[in-house]
């Protein structure tokens, strides 16, 4: 781990400001901590507090961390490998994130972080000492979209299992466990101020926000797409009632050029929607008439979990994909000023 400019003092050094927005009061406490370990750089841990008055009393809620009450589990196929695997979502302890565990390679662990990400075609993949692990995302915004902070992702092949193509079952998976507060603060990675990636005509933008909020553009030139927007807010059960079922989808005219470099070789109308030029092959409608760019906030949420903690910001992304997220991610981090941790009281 590089160690940056910023000094940094054991005892808590704390400033104090009214925003203009909500009365927060911000205390700032520069440090690390052993959440913190897990990225590149040194970063700055804040609190904020949001003031709520009650019979002329302040009264603090502290947001905690929460992790699952019991193990559950499922099985299926990789999507792009084809392989069967059985995944397990384990309780994990606090600022633990969440940690992939390979069971058919001795328990071996690839936290579910940036600096292991390996490529981005068609799905994010994690590499860490050799050992791959494929199409990480869907799960991930399940358990961010539900709000879980630490857990463990059990499976004993290389490829999440692509269940019905959306995060709907991870996300029935969750709820079936229920959720437990833990006794140690959540941390929020709160942006501070406006970072772009831009590639061709793929565009994202992470901006200030007292929410977890994404507006989502795509462009296809096919009939049932075209153009489609979604604003999406993540609060109380947005995540299941708005994002989580949005299946994947792919072309007709892609997958003799998929299957020839190995990917979708699990891929079937169970687990995506596939587009014919004029149509799809699905007979079942869609779940939503535009799923496709609630699907894209679906993956979005995912592969933005792996900054290792929940974002206060609004992103903005225009036509971006797997590599995109990526690299906005490794933009956002990588300047110091436009984000600090903080710990919220509400
Ligand atoms: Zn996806």
């Amino acid at each position: 781990m590089s160690q940056g400019d910023k000094n940094f003092a054991t005892s808590q050094q704390i400033l104090s400001r009214e925003s203009n927005k909500n009365s927060l009061n911000f205390r700032r406490v520069f440090g690390l901590n052993d959440l913190t370990e897990r990225l590149t750089k040194p970063f700055v841990l804040g609190t904020i507090f949001v003031l709520s008055k009650f019979n002329r009393h302040f009264i603090f809620t502290m947001i905690y961390q929460k992790t699952l009450a019991q193990s559950v589990e499922t099985s299926g196929i990789g999507l792009h490998t084809g392989v069967k695997v059985n995944l397990r979502l384990k309780p994990a302890p606090p600022n633990n994130g969440f940690i992939f565990v390979r069971t058919d390679l001795d328990n071996f662990e690839i936290p579910a972080s940036l600096e292991y990400i390996s490529h981005c075609s068609y799905a994010t993949t994690l590499l860490r000492k050799g050992v791959v692990l494929s199409t990480v995302e869907h799960v991930l915004s399940a358990l961010r979209g539900a709000g879980v902070d630490n857990c463990f992702i059990e499976i004993d092949n290389l490829e999440i299992p692509i269940l019905d193509g959306s995060s709907e079952i991870f996300l029935e998976l969750i709820d079936k466990a229920g959720t437990i507060e833990q006794e140690v603060a959540r941390k929020f990675l709160q942006i501070k101020e406006k970072v772009e990636f831009e590639q061709a005509d793929r565009k994202m933008t992470i901006e200030p926000s007292d929410k977890f909020e994404i507006d989502c553009l795509i462009e296809f030139s096919h009939p049932f797409i075209n153009r489609q927007t979604f604003q999406f807010v993540l609060e109380n059960d947005s995540f299941g009632r708005e994002i989580a079922s949005a299946r994947t989808f792919g072309f007709t005219t892609e997958i003799e050029m998929l299957r020839k470099a190995n990917l979708a070789l699990g891929g079937s109308l169970d687990n995506a929607i596939v587009l014919t030029p004029e149509g799809m092959l699905n007979e079942n409608p869609l779940r939503f008439q535009n799923e496709f760019v609630r699907h894209k906030i679906l993956d979005i949420i995912g592969d933005l979990t792996l900054v290792g903690m929940p974002i206060l910001g609004k992103i903005t992304a225009e036509k971006s994909g797997h590599a995109v997220h990526a690299s906005l991610m490794s933009r956002l981090l990588k300047t110091e000023t436009a984000w600090e941790i903080v710990e919220v009281k509400g």
